[in-house]
């Protein structure tokens, strides 16, 4: 399955020349959302990345993602594997479980997320459950932005990757791209300007 063709169809993955919020520019940028704007490409990808978690025997009861960016990608996944779904927000800058969602001691929950990048809400998502006796059995994501190690994937993790290693990371695939400091940007060198995505009408 071509996972970056659907990404770039989509205009999910945009190529120019980027302004990150770490300040650093990319000829490439992930616009995560703009995937799973078309609900039938949403529910092809939940069930590609449900699939890989099947084939491991990974048994689960629950899904359960951090707001907002999670959602739509964690309500399919648990669509795909016919569980329940449940998210977590933030109040006040800490993450929550609000809105009635109960959770069973021992209960086998994945956290899943659209994209990780070092897995921070993810894994604040995690502890937020597992603080009300839930098990966290998997972290899943569509795409995974290579700093973290992922099942059938042979990157190693990166020192930013917050996610614990003894709890597999399912993704459909790895979006690896290089980041310049502007000084040293090859792009600028050629006379382009880094614009901030989204900058142009969103
Ligand atoms: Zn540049």
């Amino acid at each position: 399955m071509d996972i970056k063709k659907y990404y770039l169809d989509a205009n999910a993955l945009l190529e120019g020349h980027f302004l990150l919020s770490s300040g650093n520019h990319s000829n490439y940028y992930l616009q995560s959302a703009k995937v799973l704007e078309n609900p039938k490409i949403a529910e092809i990808l939940a069930q590609e990345l449900a699939n890989a978690i099947i084939k491991y025997n990974i048994k689960v009861d629950c899904v359960c993602s951090p707001a907002l960016g999670g959602i739509l990608a964690g309500y399919e996944l648990a669509r795909a594997l016919g569980v329940r779904f449940i998210f977590t927000e933030r109040v006040n800058g800490v993450m929550n479980l609000r809105r009635g969602f109960n959770i069973n001691i021992d209960e086998k929950i994945i956290i899943c997320e659209d994209i990780i990048t070092t897995g921070g809400s993810a894994l604040e998502s995690a502890k937020c459950v597992e603080s009300f006796g839930a098990k966290i059995v998997a972290f899943a994501a569509l795409a995974n932005r290579g700093f973290c190690k992922r099942v059938d994937s042979n990157i190693t993790s990166k020192i930013e990757c917050k996610l614990p290693n003894n709890i597999p990371f399912f993704a459909l695939e790895d979006f690896i791209f290089e980041m310049f400091s502007p000084s040293e940007c090859p792009i600028c060198k050629s006379g382009s300007i880094a614009i901030k995505p989204g900058s142009r009408g969103n």
